[in-house]
């Protein structure tokens, strides 16, 4: 996924100017751009005292920026109104980028306070300058007028966008509204504040604790070493901790050849969130909901979905349903193929032990699914994982194949300050050989760190102030014993090369106005998702897939093995990922008042399951509600996005592969024509210039293998 802050509102402002006071702290240095290249954070420098005076004078100094947009006497025109906006507020953005971002990789009390007491501050500040009527009245004005009033037609684009920004965010309401509107934002903004953090607290609280280490056969002596570790980090020394991530299905769930622990993990996985503890999510999430009904419904739109979807290339909830419910029969038809085939093999196993068998359970699919792949196709992950050495796929494999394509080049340097010492940074130079952009690497899971993976931007490119990007990954690769090398799975590298094509995407944008980098979000994983055909295009793939030990290349039949492999276990795949998605869109095409309470929340989502057809045992959705922290974010209403995405992804793949594959023509025409537009036109339009030709959903369903009945 991208970073949230990604799509947070571009422009903040402040609301008291009070708070000053306090803030001469000249040492402190987040009040100034940093000195270090390219303005790089300075993470040494920075305590986690400087965040609050930074923020206060950052609000007010915005504020008295927007006030003086607001009240120039002159009338409006491009540069004294929207340039000016897309100027403002320097150190606010600053400040929440860093602060944001920490609360992401690195969190900690300090920082959990601040976004517990920021949170209801930040949104009011928002409120301040998207509800200001002396700012609309100008934006309407060059609105009108906006043919004449742009320079360019970026500029034109920029003048809609704000305007669309304003009037979604309440500007034509009347003042009462206006008044319940700024209340529904603050709580909204405490309450996420609040769902994120018990989610994280959950997380860590839900780690598994064995007693001994033959309860952890299966898992290589490095994971039971690392499991060692992480119970004497949680006081239990002689113990076993199985930390969990904040998916569903938890890695172990593969590898554990104990069949009661394996459903302990499972059910200690999904129970999160739901059981009754300070960490219990559920209050949070119908309130949450009921709140974005009724501001949907202040706005004037039927639900919040509708409200979402409006400003998205989906355009509409139908859009959206017609999508999800035209590949969800066909997945779930696959889930439970694969599902007899695994089945079978338990049937087969038991007899051979001379033990009862047992129904296929959700704790089982991982399990018998690696052996099934390693029976069909000769391979399993452990066969992979010597040559999936962490620094050669980044290296040799994420960093060689944008070489290829792109022309730039990288650069590992070890003097910029990091906020761990496990963060790597480096030099991007262009094809001109200038620097390009730095690119912060930070792979490893912390029990600081929230669960998934993303990007994140510390400084943009923005002409206007003459800045050019430092750009973040975050992944969460379990930490190996230390001493022992970091071997990847096969979906972590997946996802490497999928984080990296949003850095691609952010550190090739060239627009004039940085409010125009932003792209919806049901478009924003298709570069991504583009980038990752390259982890095992076969000339990266021999580049980067080395033994750790001895340096010889995969052999070339489990190559093929893995290319056979693609296509299996898609259904379970999909089914997980698409489950989740639909869930997420009726919660949000509820209307005003319909929000389920805090005890139906887990009953509602085995409803819509059921009522959708894509209820099936033993494949749960891939986050349930309690902890589904995307749709908290910014992908409420917006999860499908990934497998929308996808659609334009496998037909431009397609494309690629017409075109030669991985060769720099190509990678100009995706540079030219895509990665470096933003959302500088349409979304549509950027794909169709790309690939010739409008989406068509064919290579997603041959990818997947999956096969639509006519309806
Ligand atoms: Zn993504």
């Amino acid at each position: 996924m991208p970073a949230a802050s990604r799509f947070a509102p571009m422009i903040l402002s402040a609301l008291l100017a009070a708070g000053l006071a306090g803030a001469q702290t000249p040492d402190n240095p987040l009040l100034k751009p940093s000195p270090l290249p390219l303005q790089y954070p300075q993470f040494d420098k920075l305590r986690d005292d400087d965040f609050a005076p930074a923020l206060d004078r950052g609000m007010a100094e915005q504020l008295a920026e927007i006030q003086a947009i607001a009240d120039n006497p002159a009338a409006p025109t491009f540069n004294n109104t929207i340039v000016a906006w897309e100027k403002s507020g320097r150190l606010l953005n600053r400040t929440t980028t860093l602060l944001f971002n920490l609360l992401g990789t690195d969190a900690n009390p300090a920082r959990q306070k601040l976004q517990t007491d920021y949170a209801a501050k930040l949104a009011a500040q928002r409120d301040a300058v998207l509800l200001n009527p002396k700012l609309f009245a100008r934006i309407e004005v060059l609105y009108a007028a906006r043919d004449k009033a742009a320079p360019n037609a970026e500029g034109k684009r920029l003048i809609e966008r704000y305007r669309r920004e304003m009037v979604r965010a309440g500007a034509q309401l009347n003042d009462e509204q206006k008044t319940r509107m700024k209340a529904i934002n603050a709580e909204l903004a405490t309450l996420t504040a609040s769902f994120n953090k018990a989610v994280l607290a959950e997380v860590n609280d839900s780690a598994v604790v064995v007693d001994s280490a033959d309860e952890l056969a299966g898992l290589t002596p490095a994971q039971i070493a690392a499991a060692a570790d992480n119970a004497k980090k949680r006081g239990l020394e002689g113990k076993y901790a199985i930390a969990l991530l904040n998916t569903t299905i938890q890695p172990f769930e593969t590898d554990l050849q104990n069949r009661a622990l394996r459903e302990r993990l499972h059910k200690a996985s999904i129970a999160r969130g739901a059981r009754g503890n300070a960490f219990d999510t559920r209050a949070t999430l119908s309130r949450v909901v009921a709140l974005r009904e009724e501001r949907a419904a202040l706005l004037g739109y039927a639900t919040p979905a509708a409200f979402v979807l409006e400003d998205e290339t989906a355009k509409s909830a139908d859009a959206v349903n017609a999508m999800l419910r035209q590949l969800a029969p066909a997945a779930v038809a696959s889930a439970k193929q694969e599902a007899a085939e695994l089945q079978k093999l338990i049937d087969s196993e038991q007899a051979a032990k001379g033990e009862p068998s047992f129904a296929l359970q959700a704790w089982d699919w991982s399990y018998y699914a690696d052996k099934l792949r390693s029976a069909k196709y000769g391979f399993d992950e452990s066969q992979l994982k010597p040559y999936l050495e962490i620094t050669s796929v980044l290296e040799r494999g994420v960093f060689f194949a944008a070489q290829q394509l792109y022309g730039i080049t990288f650069k590992r340097r070890t003097d910029l300050p990091v906020y761990r010492d496990d963060v790597w940074t480096y030099d991007v130079f262009d094809t001109n050989g200038k620097q390009l952009a730095i690119f912060i690497a930070d792979m490893y899971a912390r029990p600081s760190k929230r669960g998934g993976a993303w990007m994140n931007s510390y400084v943009s490119q923005n002409p206007l102030e003459g800045t050019q990007p430092v750009v973040a990954n975050h992944l969460n690769i379990p930490k190996p014993a230390a001493g022992e090398p970091t071997l990847l799975t096969w979906d972590e590298v997946n996802t490497m090369f999928h984080e990296f094509g949003h850095a691609l995407h952010y550190m090739f944008n060239k627009g004039r106005y940085p409010s125009l980098a932003r792209v919806p979000r049901d478009f924003v994983e298709y570069p991504s998702q583009v980038n990752e055909v390259w982890a095992d295009w076969p000339s990266v793939l021999a580049n980067y897939a080395k033994h750790y030990q001895t340096g010889a290349p995969m052999p070339r039949e489990l190559l093929d093995k893995v290319a056979r492999a693609k296509r299996f276990n898609q259904g379970y795949m999909t089914v997980s990922y698409l489950s989740a998605a639909i869930v997420d869109q009726r919660l949000h095409q509820l209307p005003a008042g319909q929000a389920p309470s805090a005890e139906d929340i887990v009953g509602f989502e085995a409803k819509v399951l059921k009522e959708e057809g894509i209820d099936f045992g033993p494949v749960p959705p891939r986050y349930r509600l309690p902890y589904f922290s995307h749709i908290m974010g910014g992908y409420s209403a917006g999860y499908y996005a990934y497998i929308w995405s996808e659609v334009l992804d496998a037909d431009t793949v397609e494309w690629l592969k017409a075109h030669g594959g991985l060769k720099r023509a190509n990678g100009d025409a995706l540079r030219n024509k895509l990665l470096s537009r933003g959302g500088s036109e349409d979304a549509m339009v950027l794909f169709r210039n790309l690939v010739g030709h409008g989406p068509d959903i064919k290579p997603l369903l041959e990818r997947r293998g999956l096969v639509v009945q006519k309806p």
